[in-house]
């Protein structure tokens, strides 16, 4: 009786080492089929149910926060302040990432047959992958491709950004026409939005099965051994997220939230799980809103624009991976690196990650873009690809704190972050 009413989190903690536990013992006592046919049906279940309330949330209430604003000015402001702080601290991980990668050397010294060993023990789809990745479109490609020609088609493919741009615009345009016309608009996804928020929370009852059931596949999957094998490499990568999440984000919080800062990591401590178990910023999207919004106290119409913003282009803990990442290839294949190639990297991996799509495994593909550029060859890729989902899972956490952190920020610094409700999502 006493488990039922643990909060929230700590139920998904549980779901998460019990997960671990059962996929270790998958993995040792064969029974491996079990977990993919019957368990992960249940992870995939969750993720499906998480990512079904995606468009419609951010639709309606980025349309509803906007209309409700019914202030450009204070639109294009947090609008500024909200790029500024993601481009500000993309920059920062990425250095964070270089100098760790720079001063510990993860892939210095290795024998060519431990590299050859390395290189064999990963996946052959990597070229076909990488190929892809390269056919990204130039800037001013990406740029053009916001504004959507087809609105419903933006909406059926799950364009995130078109459908952002969608739905200011028309937020905007409501608060410009005479109320009596806007009016019934509004009311109406007004009502969509509770419903959808309603869905979450139902949804949510079930985040600890589904969590189980992802991570126990996870370790069945790639069992144990093969984190061991590049150790100090993810080491160098999870040493550099922790730090970019704990000091980073804790001086920002501090300094310009004003805000506790265990109000906020407490706060924000669901969605972290569900992005450590889904990797995937835009899956745990919902949470991320409900979280940042009930309880951190920042006003619904902030959430609705900073969160579904960042979950698409803030990446904080991609752009710190790619940076160690692109400096340990580089190591392994016994390259230095100059001060103008590093350079190259930051602004590189910047626009990489802004790119990076908020799905699993999306950032190993931008990066990519990033070894290109400074000629390392991108064969390395294929080194990293056994710890990828680990650390994908670490960096999407590092990804949504990043944006809940902006989501705080914007709403101390324009006096409106309230005290945050009793913390609804965890009970
Ligand atoms: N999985 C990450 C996210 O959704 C993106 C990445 O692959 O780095 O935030």
């Amino acid at each position: 009786m006493k488990l039922l009413r643990l909060p929230l989190y700590t139920k998904i903690l549980i779901g998460l080492l019990a997960g671990v536990i059962f996929g270790i013992l998958a993995n040792r006592f064969g029974f491996s089929d079990f977990v993919f046919n019957y368990i992960k049906p249940i992870g995939s279940a969750f993720i499906r149910l998480i990512s079904m309330v995606v468009v419609p949330l951010v639709f309606a209430s980025l349309l509803v926060g906007t209309a409700s604003l019914n202030d450009i000015r204070k639109l294009g402001r947090i609008g500024v302040k909200t790029v500024a702080y993601y481009l500000c601290t993309t920059a920062i991980a990425i250095t964070i990432g270089l100098l760790l990668a720079n001063a510990f050397r993860p892939g210095a010294g290795l024998s060519e047959q431990a590299q050859k060993r390395l290189i064999q023990n990963s996946s052959g789809a990597v070229g076909v992958q990488v190929e892809t990745a390269l056919e990204k479109p130039t800037l001013t490609d990406i740029l053009l491709n916001i504004i959507p020609t087809n609105p419903v088609k933006a909406f059926v493919e799950g364009k995130m950004l078109q459908i952002i741009f969608f739905a200011l615009l028309t937020g905007i345009c409501l608060s410009l026409i005479s109320s009596e016309r806007s009016r019934p608009v509004i009311n109406f996804f007004e009502g969509v939005n509770e419903v959808v928020i309603q869905m979450v929370h139902i949804i949510m009852k079930i985040a600890p099965y589904g969590v189980f059931a992802l991570i126990s596949a996870v370790i069945t999957d790639f069992g144990l051994d093969i984190l061991f094998i590049l150790l100090k490499y993810s080491t160098v990568v999870i040493v550099g997220l922790v730090l970019h999440a704990v000091v980073i984000y804790s001086l920002a919080i501090k300094l310009l939230g004003k805000q506790k800062i265990a109000t906020f990591f407490r706060g924000i401590r669901p969605a972290q799980l569900i992005a450590f178990s889904t990797g995937s910023s835009s899956a745990t999207l919902p949470v991320t809103m409900e979280c940042t919004e009930k309880n951190l106290g920042v006003p619904r119409e902030i959430c609705s624009f900073a969160l579904p913003l960042g979950a698409t282009v803030n990446m904080n803990g991609t752009a710190l991976y790619q940076g160690v990442s692109a400096v340990f290839i580089a190591q392994v294949y016994g390259m230095g690196l100059t001060m103008g190639q590093q350079l190259a990297i930051v602004l590189t991996a910047t626009l990489a990650s802004i790119g990076t799509a908020g799905t699993p495994a999306a950032g190993v593909m931008t990066l990519a873009i990033v070894l290109r550029s400074i000629g390392v060859p991108l064969e390395g890729i294929a080194i990293i690809l056994g710890v990828e989902r680990i650390l994908d899972m670490c960096r999407t956490v590092v990804n949504i704190t990043g944006d809940a952190s902006c989501a705080v920020i914007v709403a101390s610094t324009e006096r409106e972050l309230q005290e945050p409700l009793a913390n609804s999502i965890k009970d």
